[in-house]
């Protein structure tokens, strides 16, 4: 391995079991053993001042009960395993955990103007430089500097890895400094966009039954700054392979809204104007429906939401999103339907999974034309990705068609996503690594059972 490359944190495949994951061996293609870098990696410097914690042990189940007929998702407040602007370890701060009016005060606490906090910031987010080390600070005062590589830290994430799918995905793969592993994916698309989907924790608590990040459960929250990082490093390592990345979504591993105080402090520094000037309009923070999260977001935030509805009843919803059995549909919809009544030209857009003989009725349209009444929306049908151990299978093509016509005809603004990543698991529903511990199987309603063994 070059020195560079152990700099970086990346590991190759060849003759290598280091980085083998459940996700790694349920993928279809063979992983390209060797890994070109990125030309701005050969010229630049990264960081190589992270530390491994040997201390602290973070995995822990959330789930206290495997009886799926008690099972509901642990709603409690899980802590990151540092603050997010100071680390614990040796007090230094972790720039990108900081807003800008933070960085400004820390940077005015040590005696310089705020003109220079905002070359900092600069440096750190804009203009193609994304500084992850004090020897990119080009034109920053020499004194500045210094205070900067006695009391600051640059990054918090490792680069592991990248995987490549067939159709341009890209899956980032980055260590954080307990040694736990995150997925960030980079997108790109035909008409000039390319989308970076970023992770909130690592795992997920909230057990959806179509979602291999679900079956991990929760490890722990991200911290901003290893929010905010993902995004940066996609711009950082991709953007001349992919174009400017343009959007940015929160539907990595997580569910955003049980990590909102991170995560709309990291939207907040991506829409920032003088930093990654992100448009809050494309900057898209997913929830399975966590109620009253969803309220202060809309109270808090001007950046987008989308909901993953994927059932019509709550019988099927609290099958496949158990936090449905705490926050029911109806009032998930009207908090909707209240909460945009307000905003001017402002859509959630319903994320809609299709499980074949499970949500993919014609009944099942129908219905989703009525419950999204008044609530202005767009919808998107996604086509399911399926991964190792899943009960349910795509819905076919022909029948989505049919499904998006029944809604278009219903006066619905209708979309539809296929399958992108899937062949590095990639795709939505399909990040995390399944460690020993998993999150239970929820009991499968009756009506179901045949539709399911049918489809398995
Ligand atoms: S779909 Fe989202 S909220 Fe549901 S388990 Fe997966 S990551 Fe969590």
């Amino acid at each position: 391995m070059s020195t560079t490359m152990r700099r970086l944190g990346i590991i190759t495949l060849t003759n290598s079991a280091a980085v083998v994951t459940p996700s790694l061996l349920s993928s279809t293609a063979a992983f390209p053993g060797t890994l070109t870098l990125p030309s701005p990696l050969r010229n630049h410097r990264l960081s190589n001042s992270i530390r491994f914690h040997k201390s602290k042990s973070l995995s822990f189940s959330c789930f206290s009960s495997s009886s799926s007929a008690a099972y509901l998702p642990s709603l409690e407040e899980y802590p990151s395993t540092k603050g997010s602007v100071v680390r614990d370890d040796n007090q230094k701060v972790v720039l990108k955990g900081m807003t800008y009016a933070t960085l400004q005060e820390w940077v005015q606490s040590h005696g310089f103007r705020p003109g220079q906090a905002l070359m900092l910031w600069k440096r750190l987010y804009k203009d193609n430089i994304w500084a992850n080390d004090v020897d990119e600070l080009e034109g920053l005062n020499k004194d500045l500097k210094r205070m900067i590589s006695e009391h600051a830290e640059f990054g918090a994430l490792t680069l592991k890895d990248i995987r490549s799918a067939s159709d341009g995905t890209r899956k980032i793969l980055f260590t954080l400094d307990d040694g736990l592993v995150i997925e960030t994916v980079v997108i790109p698309c035909d008409r000039g966009r390319t989308t970076v989907c970023v992770s909130s924790q690592v795992g997920c608590a909230m057990n959806c039954q179509f979602c291999y990040t679900g079956r991990m459960g929760l490890k722990r929250n991200l911290t901003t700054a290893e929010i905010v990082e993902q995004a940066v490093y996609a711009r950082r390592l991709l953007s001349h392979e992919v174009g400017s990345i343009t959007n940015v979504v929160f539907m990595g591993m997580g569910e955003p809204f049980h990590n909102i105080d991170n995560v709309i402090k990291a939207a907040n520094i991506m829409v920032d104007e003088n930093g990654l000037h992100f448009s809050p309009r494309k900057v898209t923070v997913s929830t399975s429906g966590l109620v009253p999260q969803l309220k202060r977001f809309l109270r808090e935030s001007n950046c987008a939401l989308a909901v993953s509805l994927n059932a019509t009843t709550d019988e099927v919803r609290n099958w496949i999103m158990p936090i449905n059995r705490k926050y029911k549909l109806s009032l998930l919809l009207e908090t909707l339907r209240e909460g945009l009544s307000s905003r001017h030209k402002y859509k959630v857009l319903f994320e809609y999974v299709m499980l074949a003989g499970v949500n993919d009725s014609m009944d099942d349209a129908r219905r989703l034309v009525e419950l999204v009444q008044g609530i202005p929306c767009k919808i998107n049908l996604i086509q399911f990705n399926p991964h190792s151990g899943s009960q349910f299978i795509q819905t076919e093509e022909d029948k989505m068609i049919k499904f998006r016509n029944v809604l278009a005809e219903g006066g619905c603004t209708v979309l539809m996503r296929f399958s992108r990543g899937n062949d590095q698991m990639a795709a939505c529903g399909q990040l995390g690594m399944i460690g020993a511990v998993q999150a239970p199987v929820m009991r499968v309603p009756e009506q179901f059972r045949t539709a399911l063994k049918a489809s398995v």
